[in-house]
């Protein structure tokens, strides 16, 4: 408790002095910053201001960015030269600070244009998880920096693999993760979304490999070893974005195509076959796409995400290749994005929910146009039963969408609040204003705060002189408020349900009671979604003989579907079911995505399977990527979490 209230007093001062390092008040400025910051702490954080960052953007602002950096798999460390090219926004001429985190940083230059000089700079040590701010003298005209640095091979936001973890064995594989606060792992920068850049980057990889990047990619290019990108639009710090491996190209559409290992390609392309027509619906719904192509890169299983909305070209897991199109959502996803997140991003961390709680309500949409309505009323209701988790294991203060993130690592606020309770507010708004309107609406905001970061008060002022002006009667102010300030939901907020799922609970509970056997289910024509239900209704505890049955009559221990295998273990380990240990181990070996891994960590330490979980951890934790590691140490190593 004390450590925290010292790391936020400390965080606070740190942006409040713009000094380097977060050390015991020497000065009396200091005293009287940290008390400063010791007020602010009470009276809330202020709307705007990012404390996940160290950077002085009220002094300047990085427009640009050029990169040119080596990738070099046998020391794993990216190294060379970045140079920000930045505008003052006051004469003060203090020192420029950067965001890095584990950089080591060999000399940086500064100036106007190509007329650069070295400079002094500091970087104190700190194992802070906001990493070390980089501040850098300045000559009191100088527009450009340029740093030349290395990274380490434990970098935050990298994940070197070794050829025996990408499909082809063949050759090795690099990809960065940048959100939240990892792209200073990688590149010094004013690492903070309420910034935006544009980019060029020049990467130099072994020559048999192919590097793309959230930018311009050229399927066509020739693979040399030496490759071009621009990013003509600006986009904050968290979407930089770069992979390099053994890539193929598969066009899926005239805009869409996928880049993968070749032994995924053609089954990453089937899968996804239908991006163009997602493409094209959300341009119908939400305006005109500004990003010129959409691609899909597929990741090693690894990845810890589902997928990350890197511009232009998305990550995505392996883990969502179903062979039935049944977990594209998460295509969908990631392509609103596009809209809510990459063209209009949240000021700070803060603010994740306008990020993902409209991207979410837009895939919602998306899959409603594409596969239908029972579709879309069944993932709704996938949703929502996600979020009823979420309201009851979490502390009131994390239930809230404008969440106080002040000392608090921004990797933790990813939970199903921000997501489907964020969704969920905006399903309200449309259900009491209608469809239509509220269409025009979300056309309108994503118009009006294009390319701009945006605070929750900024949202909230915006749908005050729309909204809430041409539908008075239908909506309420405090109301609204509450959503957003206050955890848990308001009265009568929307339930969404499903009419599929309603069938499948008779049939549930017949085969609890004795009435009907496993094996004379009818489950002819259940999609993903109806297994998912009919396994996560289950009750805690089931027999033996109960496990046995639906896992001989419906293979549960086997499927290949992700998803249903996931529902299926967390069943497994909660009632001891030996036969399914062995594919939980395969399991959770072979995949990094955290929305699996880590609860089937947690419920292995919930139930007494302690032991089990640290030796297998032990034995994936060198194919797993440092967020993966990260997260789930602190599962099955509860005694170390601070
Ligand atoms: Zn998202």
């Amino acid at each position: 408790m004390l450590q925290r209230l010292f790391l936020i007093l400390c965080l606070l001062s740190c942006v409040a002095l713009t000094s380097a390092g977060c050390s015991k008040p020497e000065t009396e400025q200091a005293v009287a910053a940290q008390t400063d910051a010791a007020e602010e702490l009470d009276a809330g954080p202020v709307p705007g201001v990012d404390y996940h960052s160290f950077a002085n953007t009220d002094d300047y602002r990085v427009r640009h960015v050029d990169m040119d950096l080596t990738v070099d798999f046998s020391r794993k460390v990216l190294e060379g030269e970045v140079i920000l090219h930045f505008d003052r926004l006051n004469d003060s001429n203090n020192p420029l600070i950067l965001d890095t985190r584990d950089l080591v940083v060999e000399s940086v230059r500064a100036g106007q244009g190509d007329d650069l000089q070295d400079t002094t700079f500091t970087l104190v040590d700190s194992d802070d998880f906001l990493g070390e701010p980089l501040t850098i003298d300045l000559p009191s005209d100088a527009t450009t920096v340029a740093v030349r640095y290395r990274t380490i091979p434990e970098a935050s936001g990298l994940q070197w693999l070794d050829p025996i973890q990408t499909a082809g064995k063949q050759h090795p594989f690099l990809f960065t993760q940048a959100q939240a606060i990892h792209a200073r792992s990688f590149v010094p920068l004013q690492d903070t979304p309420g910034v935006r850049m544009t980019y060029n980057a020049t990467i130099r990889t072994p020559a048999e490999l192919r590097a793309v990047m959230s930018a311009n990619n050229d399927p066509d290019a020739e693979k040399n070893g030496i490759y071009h990108f621009s990013m003509p639009q600006p986009i904050p710090s968290y979407l930089i974005a770069l992979a390099v491996g053994d890539l193929e190209f598969k066009a899926m559409g005239d805009r869409t195509g996928v880049y993968a290992e070749k032994e995924l390609l053609d089954a990453a392309a089937a899968e996804f076959e239908d991006t163009e027509s997602m493409l094209e619906i959300a341009e119908d719904m939400y305006g005109p796409y500004r990003w010129d192509r959409y691609d899909l890169l597929i990741l090693p299983p690894s990845f810890p995400f589902g997928g990350m909305e890197n511009p232009r070209l998305s990550f995505i897991t392996p883990t969502v290749l179903a062979g039935d199109k049944s977990l594209v959502a998460l295509i969908a996803h990631e392509l609103a994005h596009s809209w809510s997140g990459n063209l209009v991003t949240n000021s700070s961390w803060r603010d994740l929910w306008l990020n993902e709680g409209f991207t979410t309500y837009l895939t919602s949409r998306i899959m409603q146009n594409v596969y239908g309505d029972e579709r879309y009323h069944m993932e709704m209701a996938l949703g929502y039963a996600r979020l009823e988790d979420d309201l009851e294991n979490l502390d009131d203060t994390a239930q809230i969408l404008a969440i106080d993130m002040r000392g608090i690592d921004p990797d933790d606020a990813f939970s199903n609040i921000p997501y489907n309770k964020g969704a969920l507010f905006l399903y309200e708004l449309e259900q009491k204003v209608g469809r239509d309107d509220f269409d025009r609406f979300l056309l309108d905001y994503f118009n009006e705060f294009a390319f701009q970061s945006v605070t929750t008060e900024d949202f909230l002022a915006y749908l005050e002189r729309t909204l809430l002006q041409t539908h008075m009667e239908a909506l309420d102010a405090d109301r609204i408020n509450q959503w957003i300030f206050e955890p848990g939901l308001p009265d009568a907020a929307p339930h969404p349900t499903s009419d599929a799922f309603s069938r499948i609970d008779p049939v549930r509970q017949g085969w609890l009671d004795g009435g009907i056997a496993a094996s004379d289910i009818d489950t002819d024509g259940w999609t993903y979604h109806q297994w998912k239900y009919f396994l996560d209704g289950m009750p805690e505890m089931l027999t033996e003989g109960q496990l046995a049955a639906i896992d001989q009559a419906f293979g549960l221990t086997k499927s290949t579907n992700n998803e249903i295998a996931f529902s299926w273990l967390r069943i497994a380990i909660r009632n001891d079911y030996a036969p399914a240990f062995a594919r939980l181990e395969h399991f959770l070996m072979s995949i990094g995505r955290n929305k699996f891994v880590m609860p089937l960590y947690q419920d292995l330490m919930d139930n007494n399977k302690a032991d089990f979980a640290v030796r297998v951890f032990e034995q994936a934790r060198p194919g797993y990527h440092p967020l993966t590691v990260k997260r789930n140490s602190q599962i099955v190593y509860p005694e170390t979490d601070s």
